[in-house]
């Protein structure tokens, strides 16, 4: 299902996907009672290219989320440049060993997830003086391949990470299982959110997205549904 759009009709299916895209989370905040600017959108840009990533910033998107870092430092370098007002997140399972070039292109991180790592960023963001939002991710479907902190090690690695550690935590994040209905993990990161005294979720995808909102999403991260379908190859070797 490999898509090969001319330049222009790309980049005008972007505007028109990120301005539907926006309405639906407008529609389901006020849904609920909350104001659309409450909610973040972070346009997932993986396995697409600088021009799709040109053509969000000239539709006004300025959030955008990468998961690895190898990729990102390909794409984000030239584009922050030429727009200082781009916030990069970090979405995906991040590797010590990368922590250093992460600190140093990202602005925020979704995917706090370990003591080794909390201890790395913790140095990382001293050496660099970049002290990035965090998110700490959390395993809320339980599954055993999936990164993201046991639910029964949340509040000690919370305690870890802001309090030892004092690294800049806002919220929690999660990925439901994709077999489960998602709203029960929604509300319940929701749940375990307020129990940190955190007020920042990052949950909900392309599938997902207004219903995370009707849930108290503050971040929604949204790929497929403004840039098309990624590319099955390139999805293989989308987690780093
Ligand atoms: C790829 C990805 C997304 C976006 O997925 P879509 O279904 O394309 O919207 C969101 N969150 C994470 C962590 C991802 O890796």
């Amino acid at each position: 299902m490999t898509k090969i759009p001319t330049p222009l009709g790309e980049s005008q299916n972007i505007a028109t996907s990120l301005a539907r895209v926006r309405e639906g989370l407008s529609k389901a905040a006020r849904a609920v009672g909350r104001s659309a600017e409450g909610v973040t959108l972070i346009a997932v840009s993986k396995t697409h290219g600088v021009e799709a990533v040109r053509a969000a910033i000239a539709a006004n998107q300025r959030h955008f989320g990468e998961n690895r870092v190898q990729e990102a430092e390909e794409k984000f370098p030239i584009l922050k440049a030429a727009h200082p007002d781009v916030v990069l997140h970090l979405i995906g399972p991040l590797q010590t060993n990368k922590a250093k070039e992460a600190v140093s292109l990202f602005d925020v991180i979704h995917t706090l997830d370990r003591p080794k790592l909390a201890e790395k960023l913790k140095d990382e963001m001293a050496k660099q003086n970049r002290h990035l939002p965090c998110f700490v991710q959390v395993n809320t479907g339980r599954e055993p391949q999936k990164a993201g902190i046991a639910i029964e090690d949340l509040g000690a690695f919370v305690a870890l990470c802001r309090d030892q550690y004092k690294l800049p935590v806002v919220g929690l994040m999660c990925i439901p299982p994709v077999a489960d209905e998602p709203s029960p993990h929604f509300a319940f990161l929701r749940k375990l959110a307020q129990e940190q005294r955190l007020s920042q979720l990052s949950m909900g995808m392309s599938s997902d997205a207004e219903l995370a909102v009707r849930l108290g999403a503050t971040h929604v991260r949204v790929g497929s549904s403004i840039f098309g379908q990624r590319n099955q190859g390139q999805e293989s070797i989308s987690e780093s």
